[in-house]
């Protein structure tokens, strides 16, 4: 039962690679058999060449880069049960016994079907004669510790997703370039950025870069929010200002829960104000690029912590995902995280603006 995999599912972030390396250095320093899966899910569908052995320094040099170098993959097979039937077939025959996902909530909702279905998958597998009886007794148990990689801060659980500060250094970094050729043009640029669920990215930047305006999905706007938005900007060019930001979460919503786009923004201010609008949309920039110092360590103490908290369980304890509480890195209850962040979701979809604040808060 010191046998264990690291792989990472989803959209990738900055710090997953750091997490990868601690995990596979602690668990080499604990004396375990490690690992990579490569490819997220898909390579555990796959198996062959997607499940190799990692040593010391196949994680050398990789803690400053961005990305994931063991590859992430949206995977449509592992939703089915006969992917996972794979899955678990590629596990057992390589003697994995302990898994770390490194992966948002979907990632982390998959990793924990898998295990609820483990003895179910493995019992299949041995009346279809893919595994024997004897495999099945010696990995009757899988267990099961997530880390969450998201550059949108979206997990319920944790101060900070892996990527979130990274993502937010080159934010700020943009804005700040884009001040400068505002001012001399006088312009307005409304700046699209990520958060699909989450308006953490484009609050901080809007708080950090002094914004005059900022659309989150978690608060909509009032129904006036038009007037509103080009009062406030009016102010400012009144009393001397050069330029506005405007951050638009890509998931920015309005009352009725319909879109805000950085063009309907656009439009609003042209028609009424006619001042030269510009949008950047931020994009894929945003998941590139090194990590920061503060993801770096993150994603360090989650892997190391991870590895700890895999030896440390009962061979039936249920997945445990590893959070950031205030500076401590602590484990929860995979599922109840997953749930809590399912529930700031069902209370947008359900227009409860609220209690999807109050659920942020308390996560
Ligand atoms: P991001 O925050 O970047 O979206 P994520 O982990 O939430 O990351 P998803 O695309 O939702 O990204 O999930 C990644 C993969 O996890 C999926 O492609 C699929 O293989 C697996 N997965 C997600 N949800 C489930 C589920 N309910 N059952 C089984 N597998 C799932």
């Amino acid at each position: 039962d010191r046998t264990l995999a690291v792989f990472t599912s989803g959209g990738d972030a900055q710090g997953m690679n750091a997490a990868v390396r601690a995990v596979v250095r602690v668990a080499i320093y604990l004396g375990c058999k490690v690992y990579f899966i490569k490819e997220g899910y898909q390579g555990m569908v796959d198996g062959g060449e997607n499940i190799v052995e990692a040593t010391w320094s196949s994680v050398s040099s990789i803690i400053h880069q961005g990305g994931t170098i063991i590859g992430s993959a949206r995977c449509m097979d592992f939703k089915e049960r006969q992917g996972r039937l794979k899955a678990a077939a590629n596990l057992v025959e390589k003697e994995i016994n302990n898994l770390v996902v490194i992966g948002g909530d979907g990632s982390l909702t998959g990793a924990d079907l898998f295990r609820q279905e483990w003895s179910s998958l493995l019992e299949e597998l041995v009346s279809n004669k893919t595994i024997s009886q004897e495999q099945l007794d010696k990995h009757k148990n899988l267990k099961i510790v997530g880390l969450v990689g998201s550059i949108d801060n979206d997990f319920c659980g944790t101060d900070m997703t892996i990527g979130t500060d990274s993502a937010l250094h080159r934010i700020i970094e943009a804005i700040d370039a884009i001040v400068s050729t505002a001012y001399s043009h006088q312009r307005t640029f409304i700046m699209e950025v990520m958060g699909r669920h989450c308006g953490y990215l484009a609050l901080v930047a809007a708080l950090t870069s002094e914004a005059d305006y900022v659309f989150i999905p978690e608060i909509p706007p009032p129904d006036d929010w038009q007037t509103k938005l080009c009062k406030k900007l009016e102010q400012e060019r009144t009393a001397g200002q050069r330029l506005n930001i405007i951050i638009v979460s890509e998931g920015a919503i309005d009352r009725n829960g319909k879109a805000i786009t950085a063009e309907q923004v656009k439009k609003v201010i042209e028609d009424n104000l006619h001042q030269d609008t510009r949008i950047t949309v931020l994009g894929h920039v945003q998941r590139g690029g090194c990590p920061s110092a503060f993801d770096r360590v993150l994603g360090s103490r989650m892997g190391a912590e991870a590895v700890l908290a895999l030896m440390e369980a009962e061979d039936t304890a249920e997945p445990c995902v590893i959070s950031l509480d205030g500076n401590q890195a602590v484990r929860l209850p995979l599922m109840e995280c997953v749930k809590l962040t399912k529930e700031v979701a069902k209370a947008m979809a359900e227009k409860n603006w609220q209690r999807a604040v109050e659920l942020r808060g308390k996560s």
